[in-house]
Order: structure tokens, then C-alpha cells, then sequence
């Protein structure tokens, strides 16, 4: 019923000449969009070179933006060049942005809001530290980020934006939280969302999992119930693990 959303965060990764290789090399290889949605996300200065080369079947998104669209703001990237660019998605509130760049909830929650007023589809990251899930706070960790990023949106805006369930130990180390465990944390966010803006768009807002994701382990995070994407790192740079992970369902 909700459509897989399998995408790739490059951070910061790649030169042009590389990324327009691999962004025509696999976009002839991943499924069509009516069955998976399959998007990178790369740097902002290059963005507009891939939605040229995107093709039918991939999108592009971005890592990161700020809330306003223009101004005295030295350094940052407008919504408004996002969607000039043809850019599709961004991911907002990464936990390396919350931990290096200082972001807030509250910040989060302003960067989804211009999102959507682009046309651009937020994928929303929430996750714990290690030593909240030691203490047994993830829930309420991931309900506090959860419940402030979505503040102020319409259960229609909430129904087409993207959640991105990564646990802050997982990621670029190895680890994967077992599908158990994504699946548990991701079917507690989405009874998050139906206890906020009721069970209809519970059901079909989509929820990734991030960290550590890879070729081996990505069939079966996505047979788990509620995890209906990936948000992959480390394994999206490599273009032949990239178009395996789209493939999921044929491996
Ligand atoms: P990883 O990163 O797959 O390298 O763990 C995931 C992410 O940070 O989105």
C-alpha cells in the first residue's frame, strides 16, 4: 500500500564528474517510480547537473536547506534554487547537522515547513544516541523529534512527507539495529503519528530506516512492517551496491 522509498545520502562525497556517472549508470538500472521511488542526495552545488541526467525513474534530492527563501543568510541554500533546480526531495535533520551544525528541533520543524511550501518532500530524520537507548529513551527521544518536526502541518502535508528512523550509533558504523529493533522504533513513530493526526495518515506516511544499510541486509529491513524505505550512506556511493539496494525485492 505505501510505496518503498529507497534513497542514497552521499554527505559529502563525490565530484561532478563522478556523481553524473554514476546518476546515468544507475538510473537505466532501478525500478520504475510506480513501483519505487529511488533518489540520491547530493550536494547542492550538484544538484542541477543530476535532475538532467536523473531520467524517468530517479529523483534527486538535497541534504539539507535553510527556512527562508532569500535573504542576508551568507552560506546557505534557498528552497526556492531547490525547486528552481528540479530538485524532488530533501532530508532535514540529520543527526550529523543536529550534532556539527547545531540544528534544533524547532529549526527542523521551520526547514520542513518551507519544504513543503516548495514542492519539495521532506525526509525527516529522528534516532537516538547510544546512550539513550541504554537508558531506554529512544521512544521518547524519537516522539520529542517526531511530534516538534511535524508541528503546524496539515494531516494532508503529514500524509506526503518522509520520516527517516535512523539510531545515531548505527550510522557509518557497522552496526545495524537488527529488523526487530528498526521495526519496533518505526511502528512506534508511526502510532505517534496516529495519535496526532489519526490512523488514515498513520498509515500512510512512509518511514525509512538509516544506518548501516547495506546489499546484505536491506531485503530484510524492507520485509519488516513498518519500514517502507531505506536512507542509505556509506553503501549509496558505490553505484553497483546502489542498484541492488533499488532491486531489494530480487535479492
Ligand atoms: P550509513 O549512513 O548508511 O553510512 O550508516 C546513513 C545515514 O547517515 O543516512
Amino acid at each position: 500500500m505505501r510505496k518503498p522509498i529507497i534513497a542514497g545520502n552521499w554527505k559529502m562525497h563525490k565530484v561532478r564528474d563522478e556523481a553524473l556517472e554514476f546518476v546515468y549508470l544507475v538510473s537505466q538500472h532501478v525500478p520504475p517510480i510506480e513501483e519505487v521511488d529511488t533518489v540520491i542526495c547530493a550536494q547542492a552545488v550538484l544538484l542541477r547537473s543530476l535532475v538532467k541526467r536523473q531520467g524517468d525513474n530517479l529523483r534527486i534530492g538535497a541534504q539539507n536547506m535553510f527556512y527562508e527563501d532569500k535573504g542576508a543568510y551568507t552560506g546557505e541554500v534557498s528552497p526556492v534554487t531547490l525547486e528552481d533546480a528540479g530538485v524532488k526531495y530533501v532530508i532535514i535533520g540529520h543527526s550529523e547537522r543536529r550534532q556539527y551544525f547545531h540544528e534544533t528541533d524547532e529549526d527542523v520543524n521551520k526547514k520542513v515547513h518551507a519544504a513543503l511550501r516548495h514542492d519539495l518532500i521532506p525526509i525527516i530524520c529522528v534516532g537516538e544516541r547510544l546512550e539513550e537507548r541504554e537508558n531506554n529513551l529512544t521512544n521518547q527521544v524519537v516522539e520529542r523529534q517526531t511530534v516538534l518536526a511535524l508541528k503546524g502541518l496539515t494531516q494532508e502535508q503529514v500524509k506526503n512527507i518522509v520520516i527517516a528512523y535512523e539510531p545515531i550509533w548505527a550510522i557509518g558504523t557497522g552496526r545495524t539495529a537488527t529488523a526487530e529493533m528498526a521495526n519496533e522504533t518505526c511502528g512506534f513513530i508511526r502510532s505517534v503519528i496516529a495519535r496526532e493526526y489519526g490512523q488514515e495518515v498513520a498509515d500512510e506516511v512512509r518511514i525509512q530506516y538509516g544506518g548501516s544499510v547495506n546489499p546484505d541486509n536491506i531485503k530484510e529491513l524492507m520485509a519488516q512492517e513498518h519500514i517502507d524505505g531505506c536512507l542509505i550512506g556509506g553503501a549509496s556511493l558505490d553505484p553497483y551496491a546502489f542498484i541492488k539496494m533499488a532491486n531489494y525485492k530480487k535479492l
